[in-house]
């Protein structure tokens, strides 16, 4: 576990930060925990691609083999060799698939390529020969997303030639939906339709069909293992309803200062913000090179102690100031808070005009990270 890794209490850490990222680790056990109990037809995997969703994917790894996940999905071959050693004998499985010449990596640190084009099946098969043993892979179906995946025609020729899968063992056939949030998208069903023909066409095998919100979707989309990766971070599954998930982010940023201005006068580049009466403002430590989007600029909000603080004028590159004419209590080098319960990552990216998953995985580097149940 790393260094920095300490309970938020840790006075000197809070003391110096400009801003404080606070992860709770229990809370995604707990979403993990939830996630198996709606999904009883097989395991839950995590999901922990792009750093664990920006939020650190060697600690959120560690903390859900702890709480029993075996099975891990990342996108990149790199991201799978930075946390192999926190989950020791888990299926860590590369979704990006085999890029030539990375063979010999993927066997050598027990790392399965989710395979999703012929060629791939042809460079894993060759590796099986030269390895002179079966080596384990995931197949991925496209069955709409036209992104990664096997189309039909690239089925119907497995189908036809069997010798084309010798030497690899086939752990899961996966495929992706395209509007699993939306329960009554059509495209779901129907996806689950061409997945379960194509199936049908390949060599019996284990299937894993669900995200986050296809596990909300019911037993028709429960399959031998989900894959959920929002829903873990506290990203809400079911948008049309209230978020089932525990949150798990608090952002914490400092007032740097404090002014005083008259009604008429403005804030920040290109004088957006116009106060209408005299105002107090508070410059915070966060800007958009954090992940706290521009678009947020006259749109966003913070809290403090139970009131909501409007974000005026644009945010710019390190600071974004507050108006607090209302908190007359609100001094220099108290923290505001940008995410946490009940405005979480959900309520920022409907402020910002993106999803909640661009929210946490743009969120900065410079902030001091605090890990709960590490
Ligand atoms: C990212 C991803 C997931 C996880 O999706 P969530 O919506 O975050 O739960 C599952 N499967 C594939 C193929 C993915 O790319």
């Amino acid at each position: 576990m790393r260094r920095e890794t300490t309970d938020i209490s840790g006075a000197a850490l809070a003391q110096h930060a400009g801003a404080l990222l606070e992860i709770d680790l229990d809370a995604i056990a707990a979403n993990y925990a939830l996630l198996r109990a709606r999904h009883p037809s097989g395991p839950v995997a995590g999901v922990v691609k792009a750093d664990g969703y920006g939020l650190g994917a060697a600690p959120v790894a560690a903390r859900l083999f702890r709480a029993g996940c075996r099975h891990f999905f990342v996108a990149h071959l790199s991201e799978a060799l930075a946390i192999r050693a926190q989950i020791p004998g888990a299926l860590l499985a590369v979704l990006n698939g085999l890029l030539p010449g990375t063979e010999d990596v993927f066997l050598q640190h027990e790392i399965f390529p989710v395979l999703g084009s012929l060629e791939e099946i042809s460079s894993w098969s060759t590796q099986a020969r030269r390895a002179g043993k079966k080596l384990p892979a995931l197949l991925h179906v496209d069955t709409g997303m036209s992104r990664l995946g096997l189309d039909f025609s690239a089925v119907t020729a497995l189908a036809t030639d069997k010798n084309l899968l010798a030497g690899i063992g086939i752990q899961y056939v996966m495929t992706h939906l395209v509007s699993s949030e939306i329960p009554n998208d059509t495209r779901n069903a129907h996806q689950k339709e061409i997945f379960d023909a194509a199936c049908a066409m390949l060599p019996p095998a284990p299937r894993s069909v669900a995200n986050s919100s296809a596990i909300f979707l019911g037993p028709d989309f429960g399959s031998d293992l989900a894959r959920p990766g929002a829903a873990l971070y506290g990203i809400n599954p079911t948008p049309a309803e209230e978020n089932p998930m525990a949150n798990v982010v608090r952002l914490l940023v400092r007032v740097l200062q404090i002014r005083e201005i008259r009604a008429g006068e403005t804030v920040g580049y290109n004088a957006t913000w116009t106060a209408q009466r005299p105002s107090r403002i508070a410059t915070a430590c966060i800007g958009y090179a954090d992940g706290w989007r521009r678009t947020l600029s006259n749109r966003g909000t913070a809290r403090f102690d139970g009131t909501t603080l409007p974000l005026v004028g644009r945010v710019s590159m390190d600071l974004t100031s507050f108006d607090i004419t209302d908190r007359p209590d609100i001094a220099p080098g108290v923290f505001l808070e940008l995410l946490g319960p009940g405005h979480g990552p959900d309520e920022v990216a409907a402020q910002a005009g993106t999803n909640a998953y661009e929210v946490l995985t743009s969120l900065g580097r410079r902030f001091s990270r605090v890990y709960r149940g590490a």
